[in-house]
């Protein structure tokens, strides 16, 4: 451990993995620090990730990669406690030019990692990294259960608890508003049966977000893979302190939901895990480089929760911090006058730019948590109205659904929240 590295990555995730393969490409030293007994060990997520950002590392990936299904449907699903209304967007043209794939984490990293292997990165498993070493101000390594390693830059790719960023004096504790605490359990099925159940072809699959059953603001999630469904909910730090809401309770209550359980119906429990994800959005980023280290990916607190997107930002802030390393290596300045540019290239793609245009929703969902709770509500119920037959005229139907709408929400508010959401979004 005495040799020095141009570069030490610490975390094995998406972000790690796409410094160390861009720097390692261009022929810096770069060792890789994984906590895990392989890199993914440690780490789950829904989910998808995107062809797009994936691609930029390894193209056409999804021939030997190790993917479940490639996604053709998406799902928005407004719940109460025994209805659903159902949007949905299915489209041939994901089965020409695939857009996201789903992936088993503990699985895909491995393979994702290997790639940074192969440009020539060294990957240590099972070594936790404790802090950071400082000589006059300045990150000259990395402290770890096995001995201290030195380099030039440090990238903190540690993910969401970041500790890196703590002990370099980046950002402080997490904030609970935003960060959102996920619980996940990986449902297996026979594969026919989840092309049944979901009517997908082989090898397609679906995304689907879900709001609205219980009382408070949360969001489910439901992906296919190839022979196992995952399944997950998540509710904000701040949420579980104000309500006392459960996240074990409020899956189990999703996961019994009418309209879910014959999804999962008969399916065996594979894994049962949970993890944070940092939502706040643009205001939480934290600082993102000092004198000798760069930060990515969620320890950087790089999520787009709108989109429910954090893989394809993890490679690209990655990406960038790599290429921040190869200049800084060739003018030999290390400092932050030279790694300020990876901020300036993250604000110019589509990273920081989204997470700017959305910078206000979070706080906006928080304070207006009556499209998490009440409309999905009202949506069903207005739903119900229209479907069901009786003696009523049409027109009676019509002016009930009206005077139910407006008896929820006055038209003053369902205009405010209307122009409110124009404004967020456009
Ligand atoms: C429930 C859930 C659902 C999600 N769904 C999606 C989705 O569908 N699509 C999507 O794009 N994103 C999704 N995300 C977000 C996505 O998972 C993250 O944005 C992404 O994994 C961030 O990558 P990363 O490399 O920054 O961090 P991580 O993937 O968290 O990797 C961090 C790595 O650092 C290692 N590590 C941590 N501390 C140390 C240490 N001290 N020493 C050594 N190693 C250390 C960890 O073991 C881990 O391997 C989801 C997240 C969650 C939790």
């Amino acid at each position: 451990m005495a040799e020095k590295f141009d570069s030490v990555v610490v975390g094995a995730g998406p972000a790690g993995i796409a410094a160390a393969f861009t720097m390692a490409k261009a022929g810096l030293s770069v060792l890789i620090l994984e906590r895990g007994e392989k890199p993914g060990a440690k780490n789950m997520f829904g989910g998808v990730i995107f062809r797009h950002h994936t691609e930029q590392i390894a193209p056409e990936f999804w021939k030997t990669a190790p993917v479940e299904r490639h996604v053709v449907e998406y799902q928005y699903w407004f719940l109460t406690n025994d209805s659903h209304v159902l949007l949905s967007h299915r489209n041939q043209r994901f089965n020409k030019t695939f857009n996201a794939f789903t992936v088993h984490r503990a699985k895909f990293d491995p393979w994702f990692a290997k790639l940074a292997e192969d440009a020539g990165a060294v990957i240590l498993n099972r070594t936790t990294v404790d802090d950071v070493i400082k000589e006059n101000g300045k990150i000259i390594g990395v402290k770890t259960d096995r001995g201290d390693v030195l380099c030039d830059v440090v990238i903190a790719a540690d993910g969401v608890n970041s500790m890196l960023s703590k002990h370099a004096g980046l950002r402080d504790e997490l904030p609970p508003e935003a960060v959102v605490l996920a619980v996940k359990e990986v449902i297996a099925l026979p594969r026919q049966r989840i092309e049944e159940r979901f009517n997908l072809g082989p090898d397609e699959g679906i995304a689907a977000m879900l709001v609205g059953w219980g009382s408070g603001m949360h969001a489910g999630f439901m992906y296919t893979n190839r022979d196992t469904l995952s399944l997950g909910i998540g509710i904000s730090l701040q949420d579980i302190d104000k309500s006392g809401e459960r996240p074990h309770i409020l899956f189990e209550q999703f996961k019994n939901h009418p309209s879910i359980a014959p999804l999962v119906r008969d399916g065996e429990l594979k894994e049962y895990s949970a993890h944070l994800i940092p939502e706040g959005g643009y205001d939480y980023v934290s600082r993102i480089y000092t004198d000798g280290m760069l930060v990515v990916g969620d320890a950087a607190m790089l999520v787009n929760a709108i989109n429910w997107e954090g893989t394809n930002l993890a490679i690209t802030s990655g990406t960038l911090a790599g290429n921040t390393v190869i200049e800084a290596k060739k003018k030999g300045d290390f400092s932050s006058r030279t790694l300020v540019s990876y901020r300036q290239k993250l604000e110019e793609s589509f990273v920081l730019k989204d997470l700017k245009k959305y910078k206000d929703v979070p706080k906006f969902f928080s304070s207006n948590q009556q499209f998490f709770t009440l409309y999905p509500e009202v949506a069903n119920e207005l739903a119900y109205m229209w479907h069901v037959v009786d003696d009523e005229t049409k027109d009676a139907h019509l002016k009930e659904m009206k005077s139910t709408l407006f008896k929820r929400r006055s038209r003053l508010n369902l205009l405010k929240d209307a122009y409110h959401m124009w404004r967020l979004m456009s």
